[in-house]
């Protein structure tokens, strides 16, 4: 790859508000979406991730991208359209919440029906780690975070910690600031 070519994006991380935002369908595919999913692949790869949504890099529409093990891609405008009934929990993180890593119930298969960053139609049968990543990102589309997923004990521990984060973050900036 030629590293001068890459870009890489921010990553938007727990508390900034585009988190919680519901992303827009993309009513049309253009050119600008193709060098928005190479930027989204290339800061989900140095990152490194599985999977990387839209509003995580600030843009608030219907798309992400994806690789797991040596099948990748990007979809827009994702619908999930078959899932199955049999359900599995595993630890899940999330490039936006860094270090928390907490077991969340899915879905053990979904089908995934939308379009690429082509403008052409895709559809993915999912099973496992990808079925799990799947439904990760789109739920980033809705503003939907792991944590809102976890069992009440859970997700308080989780709050807990990421307002520890915060505290000690805060703090870091004030010793910087003298
Ligand atoms: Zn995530």
């Amino acid at each position: 790859m030629d590293r001068s070519a890459m870009a890489l994006l921010n990553i938007r991380t727990f508390g900034d508000p585009v988190l919680r935002q519901r992303a827009q369908e993309v009513t049309r595919v253009e050119r600008a979406h193709r060098r928005l999913v190479a930027d989204m692949f290339d800061t989900m790869r140095d990152a490194p991730g599985v999977g990387l949504a839209g509003p995580q890099v600030g843009v608030l529409q219907r798309i992400f991208v994806w690789e797991v093990d040596d099948r990748h891609g990007a979809f827009i405008n994702p619908r999930i359209t078959a899932r199955s009934e049999e359900t599995y929990v595993d630890d899940e993180g999330c490039l936006s919440i860094p270090g928390l890593l907490y077991p969340v119930e899915r879905s053990v298969a979904v089908t995934v029906e939308g379009l690429d960053e082509r403008g052409r139609e895709v559809s993915v049968a999912a099973e496992g780690h990808l079925a799990r990543v799947f439904q990760h990102e789109i739920d980033h589309l809705d503003g939907v975070l792991f944590i809102d997923r976890l069992p009440e004990d859970l997700r308080r521990e989780a709050l807990r910690t990421l307002r520890r984060q915060a505290l000690g973050l805060a703090e870091t900036r004030a010793r910087g600031a003298l």
